[in-house]
């Protein structure tokens, strides 16, 4: 049977990824619909291709240019944020693939959810707000929620075959990112232009400041937290610069399980779309002699604060981990406009956390408030 899949977000890199694997796979997965916020071109060459039922356009100006080019097609055309949130729920998608950036994925993904979707996510945010939730959601509508992020998808990979109860600890990898080598001086004055060019993975620009940021781990943690139910001192960073080992597991024996393959964002594509079967990976193998040397170290997080407010901030809960995403969406996006310094993000957070509304226990309509008060605070101190 076909797996007809709807990708949120098909214009991003992961989108992008996602089609080469559909393309690689043409009797196993079919684009069933594709969604851009305003890449509008991009949206129409994927769609010519692929033959989705339906494509969105977040971005209502594009719609008319969406539905013009592509008049001549059976494609159903829709335009708007709300367009998503039905889109996913429709009889002819199987699984929805998450792989917009942002809080906007979290309610595209609740509402695939109840519509009892199969889900692939890539949007760690949505799980970084909302994970209690999303994962409470995910079990009572019976759904696999499978993990894309590719430390995730490792540590889902490990746990396969294993009892929940005899996990000790995870130990997640990151790569260090741009600037695992700067001092805080050096730190201080990089530039968005050195922090976009990742040593390991090609990503989007967001992922790519986090990641230099260690951010990212930060919303890693948080994700791992609620995919395996762990409790927060089960999870452990290691900086892993060669990017091969991609997590590992350590059960109550003593013994770790990792999984290992090289930065290619289509392999954990591939294993969350073909779950539980595994297909052909039609890219590059590993191999060992390209690599004599893993190394491994244990991150600094006080060059890199954000990790230690990531963790802090995981262990208040609540909606806490929602305000702290929130205000690093901001933050970021001022570090891209280059209107903040490096450090300048953490201190939009820093202040951004001290005085934006905490609700030790908050529902979806309590996650979409809070995300609006802490942008509009985080927006003043930028
Ligand atoms: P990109 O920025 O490359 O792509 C984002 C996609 O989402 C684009 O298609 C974009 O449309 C769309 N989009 C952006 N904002 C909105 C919005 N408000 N509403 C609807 N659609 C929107 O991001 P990535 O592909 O790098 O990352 C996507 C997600 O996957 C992120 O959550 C990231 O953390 C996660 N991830 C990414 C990895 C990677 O290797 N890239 C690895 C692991 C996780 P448009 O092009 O029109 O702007
Ligand atoms: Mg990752």
């Amino acid at each position: 049977m076909m797996k007809r899949i709807a990708i949120l977000g098909s214009t991003g890199s992961i989108g992008k990824q996602s089609l080469e694997v559909i393309a690689q796979h043409p009797t196993e997965f079919a684009a069933e619909v594709l969604t851009a916020k305003s890449n509008y071109r991009l949206l129409i060459e994927q769609a010519a291709r692929f033959h989705p039922s339906i494509v969105v356009i977040s971005d209502q100006n594009h719609l008319d240019t969406v539905e013009r080019a592509l008049s001549g097609l059976p494609i159903t055309v829709l335009g708007g944020q709300k367009a998503l949130e039905e889109v996913v729920t429709g009889d002819r998608v199987d699984m929805v693939l998450a792989a917009m950036v942002g809080f906007a994925g979290l309610i595209p993904v609740v509402h695939a959810i109840k519509a009892g979707k199969q889900i692939a996510l890539a949007n760690k945010e949505t799980l970084v707000v909302a994970g209690e939730l999303v994962t409470r959601l995910a079990h009572e509508y019976k759904v696999d929620l499978l993990p894309v992020d590719s430390e995730h998808s490792a540590i889902f990979q490990c746990l396969t075959g294993e009892q929940q109860a005899e996990v000790e600890k995870v130990y997640i990898t990151a790569s260090g990112g741009p600037f695992r080598n700067l001092d805080t001086a050096a730190l201080t004055i990089a530039t968005r232009h050195e922090a976009l060019k990742h040593p390991t993975w090609n990503m989007g620009a967001k992922i790519t400041i986090d990641s230099a940021t260690l951010m990212n781990k930060g919303l890693e943690i948080i994700e791992a937290r609620w995919l395996f139910n762990l409790k927060p001192d089960q999870i452990e960073v290691i900086v892993h610069p060669q990017s091969i080992v991609h997590s590992f597991v350590q059960f109550c024996d003593g013994s770790i399980k990792a999984q290992l393959g090289l930065p290619d964002m289509r392999l954990p594509i591939l294993y969350a779309m073909s779950y539980p079967k595994r297909l052909n990976g039609l890219f590059p193998r590993f191999n060992f002699k390209d690599y004599p040397l893993l190394t491994f170290e244990a991150p600094d997080s006080v060059r890199f604060p954000n990790l230690a407010i990531a963790l802090e901030v995981m262990r208040k809960g609540g909606n806490m981990p929602c305000i702290m995403n929130a205000a690093n969406e901001i933050a970021v996006e001022a570090f891209l406009n280059d209107r903040v310094g490096f450090y300048g993000m953490t201190r939009i957070i820093e202040k951004t956390l001290r005085q934006a509304t905490f609700l030790p226990v908050a529902g979806l309509s309590e996650y979409i408030e809070s995300d609006r008060e802490t942008r509009s605070i985080a927006l003043t101190f930028v």
